[in-house]
């Protein structure tokens, strides 16, 4: 049976496009994850007709009701009111939400000022919610068949709190069997073309859906629960199969995640000579915990000077064909891989615009170059189109992608 449930969020600072809604979003994909259909997301500013609005169509629509925000000491935090009012009942003080909200302040060496007392102020036969990571307690109340869970808005109070109170809770309430969600990510690829590829693979049980996630594009799986194991892994590896080398990991970490285990596992290592991105590659690859065993080194090439007295790249060509090109972008890789003496050398140079395209290099020509072991050298030639992020970033994910093509085989 679809178990259903309705998130609510609450606060000016969300009607106002001042604060994005993270919870919601949070709690969304975790509830998804779980195998619970989200009926509706709603969101009410600090307004007390407003809330007690959402809360009783929350309460209408699922069994489960999970509310972020309004458990602030202030004035404009209206949630417990909401709540009373909502489902007849009336506020009164939690004596033991009053220890807690104590415990906190003494946990963090201050004094309670008195409009905290305010927090363990709650309805009345609620169901106090702990909080160990913040002051304001959460809680609980039934309308009908309903539950209804209210969180602190505090990102990292609220999501803790949700898995030490709410999803026990909702896991011995309801039967629940969740679907499993295979993500397949891949590089260079565009969804149009990952759409067609997956064409005749649709199945009861199974549902195909797509995302991009710049640089990358993912194929997700959703298998209901019970789909035969053994099949699921088939069409996995089908899958797979379809996009080829492109495909570069199943529920894995990012492309450089998965070329730098590559390049770990292999005694590799890489260097960088970057021009249109800025270092952005060197940063991508390096967020990886352990980059140090693989990236060597990563230069920022912006001028010709640096090119020519860190690459040595050949003023001549730089004369002749200009810094955008495809012998410059190889010399820059062959030139840091030499000087850093590591296994690949990877060279990026381009227009990232909004400035600098000509008609023969507009906005968007990037070359990019791989140089490996004894003669090895290939060179991509891109244009992509899209404001200066979307450059930097898919130049970034070209040359990487290069790179991975060799690794994977
Ligand atoms: P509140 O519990 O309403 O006092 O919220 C405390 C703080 O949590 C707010 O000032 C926001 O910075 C943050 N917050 C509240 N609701 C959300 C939300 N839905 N998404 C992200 N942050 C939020
Ligand atoms: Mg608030």
């Amino acid at each position: 049976m679809l178990t259903e449930a309705v998130i609510l969020a609450q606060g000016n600072e969300l009607t106002q496009g001042l604060t994005l809604d993270t919870n919601s979003h949070w709690l969304a994909s975790r509830l998804v994850e779980l195998g619970i259909t989200v009926r509706r997301v709603m969101t009410a500013p600090d307004r007390l007709e407003d809330i007690v609005e959402i809360l009783r169509r929350g309460a209408e629509l699922a069994p489960i009701v999970v509310s972020t925000g309004g458990l602030g000491p202030t004035r404009d935090d209206l949630t417990a009111q909401a709540a009373a009012l909502a489902f007849g009942g009336s506020l009164r003080l939690h004596e033991d939400a009053l220890a807690q909200v104590q415990a906190r302040f003494v946990a963090f060496g201050r004094v309670m000022a008195e409009v905290n007392r305010k927090q363990a102020v709650l309805p009345d036969g609620c169901r106090v919610l702990e909080n160990l990571w913040g002051t304001a307690p959460g809680f609980s109340v039934d309308s009908g068949s309903s539950r209804l869970y209210f969180l602190p808005g505090v990102p990292r109070e609220m999501k803790p709190m949700f898995d030490r109170h709410v999803l026990p809770d909702v896991l011995a309430r309801h039967r629940i069997s969740a679907p499993l969600h295979v993500t397949v990510r891949v590089t260079g690829v565009p969804e149009s073309v990952l759409e067609e590829k997956m064409q005749g693979l649709e199945r009861p049980g199974l549902e195909i859906g797509f995302r991009t996630k710049l640089p990358e594009n993912h194929v997700k799986l959703r298998f209901e629960p019970g789909f035969p194991a053994a099949e699921r892994l088939a069409l996995v590896e089908e899958v797979r199969a379809r996009i080829g080398w492109r495909a570069f990991g199943v529920d894995s970490g990012d492309l450089a995640e998965v070329v730098g285990q590559a390049l770990a596992a292999r005694g590799e290592t890489l260097a960088l000579a970057e021009s249109c991105t800025a270092g952005s590659l060197s940063a991508w690859v390096g967020s990886v915990p352990g980059a140090s065993r693989y990236l060597l080194e990563g230069a920022v090439v912006y001028s010709n000077e640096a090119k020519v007295r860190t690459c040595g790249v050949d003023p001549a060509l730089l004369e002749e064909h200009g810094a955008v090109s495809e012998p410059v972008a190889r010399q820059l890789a062959r030139g840091i891989r030499a000087r850093a003496g590591a296994t690949w050398g990877i060279g990026i140079t381009g227009i990232a615009g909004p400035g600098g395209g000509t008609e023969a290099k507009p906005v968007g020509t990037v070359h990019v170059a791989l140089a490996g072991p004894e003669t090895f050298e290939e060179h991509r030639a891109l244009r992509i189109p899209g404001d200066r992020a979307r450059v930097v970033s898919l130049s970034a994910a070209a040359a990487l992608e290069m790179l991975w093509r060799r690794l994977s085989v």
